[in-house]
């Protein structure tokens, strides 16, 4: 038992540095604890009872909650809650593929490393599209390509929110360049792990399904804040209707991906939702907004370059020294770091890095005769 002791120690130390990454850090769920005692399985479509020892009821409530926020049609909307984003792009994808066999995936350059391997994994024609300097798709090089595939259906995977750099794809301008060029078939994935939940929240539904989305997937563990990675996808029912396959084994339609899936994480969410509202929901993803122009304008104040994307929680900046990389746990790709002021991160957190960083931004700007 004292290897867990040195784990439990390791981990609470780092935690302190932990600013690189997108997990809220200020939820309590002990309320729940008792329910670790039992193994709660909600295997299966969670719209479908299967045996007692679920939480299904809960996991529908969690469904019927983000397809109002994100507007799906009240009488065709469908989802469950998945282990993570990843999956949850997954299924985007699976239930694309369904539709257009023969259908060609455009993402961009800037996309979550899991896109491409769930795209290899079902097979699927794709297609990179440049990113614009902010990480935002390149429209210009989406009407050029789309142009010489006009006669496949066109799959969309657009960013809610980029890894590096939050940045967001604009469905709506999507929208117009698959109008511009007829179009017939076309299917828009909304990969909105990080950021979906509070955009719609601050009042940007432009990736919602009114909007043009067939299907949206997030994180439970980043925004709302989970100690076990979970998440939420939601799509247009009728297409999911195309794939559920009856199993006698389980009683229910296997319309998920993963067969078995966690009770806890449903109640999770559920309980998020409970305890905040969206009032504090939304109170909370203003406060993160703020921190991030403070961390932000504190870091123009010391010469460090950095700059955030619109609603977003996460500053980009020049890559600092690996050692400072090392101590608050920053990504890093190319020449950029960024630090996510996700909920639960004090500005006397944010500021104790910047006094880290100042030595070094003092130097530069000697360097450059400031
Ligand atoms: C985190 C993230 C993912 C992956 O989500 P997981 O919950 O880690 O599986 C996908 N895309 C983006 C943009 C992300 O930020």
């Amino acid at each position: 038992m004292q290897k867990l002791h040195t784990l439990l120690e390791k981990i609470e130390q780092r935690s302190e540095h932990y600013i690189g990454y997108p997990t809220s850090i200020d939820y309590n769920y002990e309320e729940l604890y008792p329910f670790l005692n039992y193994s709660l399985n909600n295997v299966g479509d969670p719209y479908l009872e299967s045996n007692d020892m679920h939480t299904k009821e809960f996991e529908r409530e969690v469904i019927e909650f983000f397809s109002k926020l994100f507007n799906a049609p009240a009488d065709n909307h469908w989802g469950y809650v998945t282990n993570g984003g990843s999956e949850g792009n997954l299924y985007g994808l699976y239930l694309a593929r369904e539709l257009y066999p023969n259908g060609m995936v455009y993402y961009t350059e800037s996309t979550h490393y899991s896109v491409q391997k769930n795209i290899h994994l079902l097979n699927m024609d794709s297609i990179v599209i440049r990113s614009q300097a902010n990480g935002e798709m390149d429209y210009d090089d989406l009407e050029v390509t789309l142009q010489m595939n006009r006669h496949r259906p066109v799959i969309i995977l657009a960013n809610i929110g980029t890894t590096m750099t939050e940045a967001k794809d604009h469905v709506p301008t999507i929208k117009e360049c698959l109008k511009k060029y007829a179009i017939k078939s076309s299917y828009i994935h909304c990969d909105a792990a990080l950021a979906g939940v509070y955009l719609s929240l601050l009042g940007d539904h432009s990736f919602d399904f009114e909007n043009g989305a067939d299907s949206i997937a997030f994180s439970g563990h980043k925004f709302l804040g989970s100690p076990i990675t979970c998440g939420v996808v939601l799509v247009r029912k009728s297409y999911k209707d195309r794939i559920g396959k009856s199993i006698p084994y389980i009683g229910t339609l296997d319309t998920t991906i993963s067969g078995s899936r966690s009770g806890i994480n449903a109640l999770i969410i559920w309980y998020s939702i409970q305890k905040w509202g969206e009032e504090g929901l939304l109170k909370r993803a203003q406060a993160c907004i703020e921190n991030a122009h403070y961390l932000a304008e504190e870091l123009n104040q010391i010469g460090v370059k950095a700059w955030y994307n619109q609603n977003a929680f996460t500053v980009v900046f020049p890559k600092p020294s690996p050692a400072i990389c090392k101590k608050w746990q920053l990504a890093t790709e190319n020449e950029i770091a960024h630090i996510i002021c996700m909920p639960g991160i004090t500005k006397e957190k944010l500021d104790e890095f910047v006094v880290d960083l100042m030595p070094v931004a003092t130097l530069s700007m000697y360097a450059i005769g400031l």
